[in-house]
């Protein structure tokens, strides 16, 4: 199964295609720069060119990158990851200022900008909780899509004077196939217009049965105008997370998941991780999705420069050598060689797999015309 295109393997080794054709000839094999050859007679022709064959296959990425198991006298309690989801409009944004409000010692007020797409708040318990922008219906998709889990609990956010709303039952859908226990908010109570049975009679058609209907689904009813039911929420969150008993080690390679990326003028790629795994520090080489890097600096939730990340807290990492995707999964490696490969690997068998794609079209309309 290992091959490579001719004018792949020209183009890696930075030689011209031509003279790729005419070594293979000279080996006896009649090659076009479209054909491919495979792993042993390119093998041939690179040190026939005086370079060095370095061989990544699926089963090395895995060995470098493999979640060590980790023990369990490793783990320790981590805070949860929460994602509030909800239907456009009906206040997400603005509760989740709210909460940071709440949470907001008085000497601290004023002085809080969030800079990242996720922030950590402490609650008057002093538990800490990880809150994640609504990064919207589809980018969780396709964040679960590619493997990375990133919420531990989902708060779903309907408004007393709306109710049940198509993207409500999308959420809905979404926490379900991801596994993920949900808490009710029914927010905007405030309202005059506000019927918040009507959201959990709703909610029930949904199979979303809450404890005021004498289910197991958490609801609260809560303002993010006047701050009404915030505690309640937050007390609701809490509990949720002890029963969840989760847990992760410290201390161990860093993993962890783009929650967003862009490529910032002044600082270069930009990610923000969710570290989920282990400790990622300053100095660390890591692969992510198809870039690799070294990290330069680490930047929390308040703008400030951080040494390092442990488990539940994102951060801003700097120092990649290209822009990942959200969702895509950050490992660090012992050297940056491996690093360089793994990412490179993937971004050839991403190529080949859009190639291999585009190939199976052009054949099937060959074969549709004749
Ligand atoms: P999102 O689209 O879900 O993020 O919703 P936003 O947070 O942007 O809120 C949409 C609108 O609802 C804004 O005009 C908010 O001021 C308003 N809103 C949000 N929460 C409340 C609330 O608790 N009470 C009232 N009366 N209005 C609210
Ligand atoms: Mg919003």
């Amino acid at each position: 199964p290992e091959a490579i295109t001719v004018a792949e393997l020209a183009n890696r080794m930075a030689e011209r295609v031509a003279d790729v054709v005419k070594s293979l000839m000279q080996s006896g094999i009649m090659a076009t720069q479209n054909q491919t050859i495979d792993a042993d007679t390119a093998e041939l022709i690179i040190e026939e060119f005086g370079h060095k064959v370095v061989r990544v296959s699926d089963s090395d990425v895995e060995d470098v990158i493999a979640s060590v198991e980790d023990k369990d006298e490793d783990l320790q309690p981590r805070p949860p990851v929460i994602t509030i989801m909800g239907h456009v409009d009906h206040g997400k944004t603005s509760l989740l200022d709210a909460i940071r409000q709440t949470s907001v010692t008085s000497g601290e007020a004023g002085g809080i900008t969030q800079h990242i797409g996720a922030y950590q708040v402490t609650t008057k318990d002093g538990q800490v909780l990880s809150f994640l922008d609504t990064p919207g219906h589809a980018a969780f998709t396709s964040m679960r899509s590619r493997g990375a889990q990133v919420t531990d609990i989902v708060v779903l956010v309907v408004a007393a004077d709306d109710a049940v709303m198509p993207q409500t039952v999308e959420a809905i859908s979404h926490a379900k196939a991801a596994g993920v226990p949900m808490i009710v908010a029914i927010n905007k109570v405030d309202k005059p217009s506000a019927n918040p049975t009507k959201v959990r009679t709703d909610l029930l058609q949904h199979e979303v049965i809450v404890e005021e209907m004498s289910g197991e689904v958490q609801d609260v009813e809560v303002s993010a105008h006047t701050g009404q039911g915030l505690d309640q929420l937050l007390e609701a969150i809490a509990l949720q997370a002890e029963i969840l008993e989760l847990k992760a080690n410290p201390n161990r390679a860093a993993e962890g998941a783009v929650i967003e990326a862009q490529l910032d003028v002044g600082r270069g790629p930009v990610a923000t991780v969710l570290v989920q795994k282990g400790t990622l520090k300053q100095g660390d080489i890591f692969v992510v999705g198809e870039q690799y890097g070294k990290v330069r600096a680490l930047i929390n939730d308040k703008g400030e420069r951080v040494s390092e990340a442990g488990p539940s807290v994102p951060v801003e990492v700097l120092g990649l050598n290209g822009t990942p995707e959200a969702g895509d999964v950050l490992n660090v490696t012992a050297t940056e060689a491996q690093a360089r490969e793994i990412a490179e690997y993937r971004a050839h068998a991403a190529k080949e797999k859009r190639a291999a794609a585009g190939a199976a079209t052009t054949l099937d309309q060959l074969l549709q015309k004749a």
